[in-house]
């Protein structure tokens, strides 16, 4: 049987992460990726990673601090997150950032975006970030990708400790000895029908856009022997999707969080635009029909982030998703709501955030506590058909901070690791954007270290 330090499962941002830091520690390390290719998730991802304290916040000018991303972390998760887990992904991603960096991970720019006080949305091309870790694995003669090998089982040794993993390669069964820990980074199931409809049937209908082999292959495996799943309850869309989108073609635009309103057939506002863009995606779904549209005039155009993976609304101009008129009458006609109540509700909007006393939702900011909307008023007006896409399913095995997998009465399962999207516990019931990528890169360097300093033999 062949043998290595850890065995990884799964080639994503936490994986990759992972096996660049075993591999750099001198660990042997095999890492079974499902698929012909890697990246899952992450390269279909916006490639926002929220950080905090780093050279690009200082040369914006930004004042941001880990008390602050940690108090926002906990305000977006609804108070039910895990607040080991966020403070020790605040105390320790500035020195991920530098990591990053120092792997040759190029980050192009700032954005404020969902539940962020201040921007703090650092931006990846998360394909550049996949290849510059394969090739310093590729460096590394100690570290092993092995592709088209999806993990099945995980197996223990008599004492109860996951000891073995049993793969497919080549269409045969393999088992392969992991001397110090699995570390399980398969990532979510948003592309698995089956746990889906059982644990997001309110989801029905919704886009699902992720990773071809996000199957929730590591839940499972995990599940097999012992893990508790944290944050089921809490699986929610995202908002901002063109009703055509594909993971291919971006179709998203999140034109509410630079100061547009969110409609639904009558006309009507139904939400605090300003709020997780996971939590717009639940309220949007509970709109008649289910159809909804972003609605914003220029000023807010005005505002669009050209290459920008969500802001870049001039790009949704190009590929002709926009509604674009002259009138409200006119856009009233377009997106078929009656005049009257468009008109109503646009003001009083309007008035509302000029006195500050938004009456319907309270609004009062672009995103979280950042920015201040302005008025929809100078022609041309906007609208856009958004609907709710199933992403990153965020709900998964309860870890702690060292990333060990825990049981239902929160002790380790001795050899077994996890991070990614494959974990619960981080997010609780909403979502800071950029910090999934943010806790797959962090998570993933720890697990490493974790697994290779024995902290989970017992
Ligand atoms: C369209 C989109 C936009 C997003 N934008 C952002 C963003 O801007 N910021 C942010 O923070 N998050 C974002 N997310 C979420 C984020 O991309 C993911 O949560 C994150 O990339 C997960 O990383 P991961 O390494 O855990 O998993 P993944 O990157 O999904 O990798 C998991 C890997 O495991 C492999 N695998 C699965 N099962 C097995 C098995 N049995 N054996 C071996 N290998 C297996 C998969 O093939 C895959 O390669 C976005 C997601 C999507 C889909």
């Amino acid at each position: 049987m062949e043998s290595y330090d850890l065995v990884i499962l799964g080639g994503g941002l936490a994986g990759m992460c992972a096996a660049v830091e075993a591999g750099e520690k001198g660990a042997s390390v095999l890492l079974l990726e499902k698929l012909d290719e890697l990246g899952g998730s992450t390269v279909l991802s916006s490639g926002y990673m929220a950080f905090t304290g780093t050279d690009m916040q200082e040369v914006a000018g930004i004042v941001d601090s880990t008390e602050s991303l940690v108090k926002d972390l906990q305000e977006v998760g609804g108070g039910v997150n895990d607040s080991s887990l966020i403070t020790f992904y605040a105390e320790n991603q500035l020195e991920t950032y530098s990591w990053l960096v120092g792997q040759g991970i190029e980050f192009r720019s700032l954005e404020a975006v969902s539940g962020h006080s201040v921007p703090r949305g650092h931006i990846i091309d998360p394909h550049q970030a996949i290849q510059a870790l394969y090739k310093k694995v590729k460096q590394l003669p100690n570290v092993i990708i092995r592709f088209c090998a999806p993990a099945k089982r995980l197996l223990k040794n008599e004492e109860g400790r996951i000891d073995r993993v049993l793969y497919e390669s080549e269409g045969a069964e393999q088992t392969v000895e992991a001397i110090k820990g699995v570390l399980v980074t398969t990532g979510g199931f948003a592309k698995d029908e089956a746990l889906l409809g059982q644990f997001a049937p309110q989801l029905n209908g919704a886009l699902r856009i992720g990773g071809r082999g996000n199957c929730g292959d590591g839940i499972k495996m995990a599940w097999e022997h012992g893990a508790w799943v944290n944050d089921l309850p809490y699986l929610n869309g995202t908002y901002g999707f063109h009703p055509s989108a594909s993971g291919a073609v971006k179709m998203q635009g999140l034109a509410f969080y630079k100061g547009a309103i969110m409609v639904n057939q009558l006309g009507r506002r139904f939400v605090n635009e300003s709020i997780s863009y996971k939590l717009l995606g639940k309220a949007a779904f509970e709109q008649p029909d289910k159809i909804t549209y972003q609605v914003w005039d220029q000023t807010v155009m005005d505002k669009s982030v050209a290459d920008d993976p969500l802001y870049d609304l001039e790009l949704l101009r190009r590929r002709r998703l926009l509604y674009i008129t002259d009138t409200l009458e006119e856009l009233a006609d377009c997106i078929d709501v009656p005049l009257e109540v468009l008109e109503e509700t646009i003001s009083r909007y309007n008035q509302g955030i000029q006195t500050g006393e938004e009456p319907d939702f309270g609004r009062k900011t672009l995103t979280h506590n950042f920015g201040k909307p302005t008025p929809i008023e100078k022609a041309p007006f906007y609208a856009f058909e958004s609907t709710v896409a199933m992403l990153a399913t965020y709900a998964g095995v309860a870890v702690n901070s060292a990333a060990q997998v825990l049981n239902p009465f929160g002790e380790p399962i001795p050899g077994l690791y996890a991070a990614g999207e494959v974990t619960g516990g981080f997010h609780g019931a909403g979502y800071m954007t950029g910090s999934s990528l943010g806790k797959a890169a962090v998570f993933g360097r720890v697990a490493a270290s974790e697994a290779l300093s024995g902290a989970a033999i017992k």
